[in-house]
Order: structure tokens, then C-alpha cells, then sequence
């Protein structure tokens, strides 16, 4: 029995679990399992130190992601602030700005590897929150990255897809270590 409200940090999916390749299906209704699963999400990412998480990372497969990104304080832009947790339902991403950057990701499914990634700089999200309600918003920099990291990991996509032949060659034993050691969990 799981006591109603209590947060859970959830186990990981790693590297080679296949759940990390389906495409996920959409949210028809927010249940209290919902709303469960999106406070164990938040917990889990906290814990890990992780600055977003995606349901099939915790062998969920529906399409809810969360961010926690650090974003500039106001009082002073030199400043970080802890990024506080933003819920994703059902997003859908459009209109990628033609300028694109690049930049390091890693990801809490593959452990202690870090690639660098190019993505769009600014993207366009629309998507339901844990009330029900869509809403869109205007994305960039990292924020907009992070969205698209866990965009991704919705549909079965991993970072390492989207780098260049020659570094997934050179990274392929290590991913290999992952899949063996982890892969199962
Ligand atoms: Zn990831």
C-alpha cells in the first residue's frame, strides 16, 4: 500500500532497457495515478541531481516529461536559481528556430557519458499541465534544449542518436558497458 501523497523516488530505466526505444502514448485523462507518477518524477529528478526526466526513463510509457532547469536569478543574472519542476503532457514541438547551437547533454538512462549535441536554440511547445489545461509557450537557450532532450525521449529517442558516426563509434564500447551492467534494470 502507498500512502496518498507520498513521493517515491522511482528506479531508473538504463541504457539497452527496451522501454527506452517505444514511441509513448498519449495522456487521455490526468488520474491520480497521473498526479502520482508526475510527484515521484519530481522526486526522483531531485534526487538524482537531474535537470529533466521523461516517463520511459522510469518505465513509464507515456508521454509526460518534467524539466527542472536553473534559470538566472532575478535580483542578480550572475546568479542561478534552482529550477523549479515544470510539467509536460502530450507536448507537441514546433517551429525550431534555423539557428542551432551545440553543447553538451548527458542523460540519467546512460550514466557518465557526455556528447555534444546540436540542437535548434529556440522551439515552440504546446502541452497539457497536471490540471488538464494546455498551454504553449516559447523556449530557448537551455530550457529549450532539455525540452527537446525529453521531446525526444517520449518518442525512443536517445542523445546518442543525434551525434556524428566517428564519436558514436568512439563511445560504443562504453555504451556497451552500460547496456551490460545496467540494460536489464
Ligand atoms: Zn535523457
Amino acid at each position: 500500500m502507498v500512502q496518498k501523497g507520498f513521493k517515491m523516488k522511482l528506479p531508473l530505466a538504463y541504457y539497452g532497457n527496451p522501454i527506452l526505444r517505444k514511441k509513448c502514448q498519449d495522456v487521455e485523462e490526468i488520474t491520480e495515478e497521473i498526479r502520482q507518477l508526475v510527484s515521484d518524477m519530481a522526486e526522483t529528478v531531485a534526487e538524482q541531481n537531474g535537470i529533466g526526466l521523461a516517463a520511459p526513463q522510469v518505465k513509464s510509457n507515456l508521454r509526460i516529461f518534467i524539466t527542472k532547469v536553473p534559470l538566472p536569478s532575478k535580483d542578480d543574472p550572475d546568479q542561478l536559481e534552482e529550477g523549479k519542476i515544470k510539467v509536460y503532457i502530450n507536448a507537441k514541438l514546433t517551429d525550431p528556430s534555423p539557428e542551432s547551437w551545440e553543447r553538451d547533454e548527458g542523460c540519467l538512462s546512460i550514466p557518465k557519458i557526455y556528447v555534444p549535441v546540436v540542437r535548434p536554440y529556440r522551439i515552440k511547445v504546446e502541452a497539457m499541465d497536471l490540471k488538464g489545461k494546455v498551454f504553449t509557450e516559447e523556449l530557448e537557450g537551455l530550457e529549450a534544449r532539455v525540452v527537446m532532450h525529453e521531446n525526444d525521449h517520449v518518442n525512443g529517442v536517445l542523445m546518442i542518436d543525434r551525434i556524428e558516426n566517428k564519436l558514436r563509434k568512439e563511445i560504443e564500447k562504453d555504451l556497451r558497458k552500460i547496456k551490460k551492467r545496467l540494460g536489464h534494470m
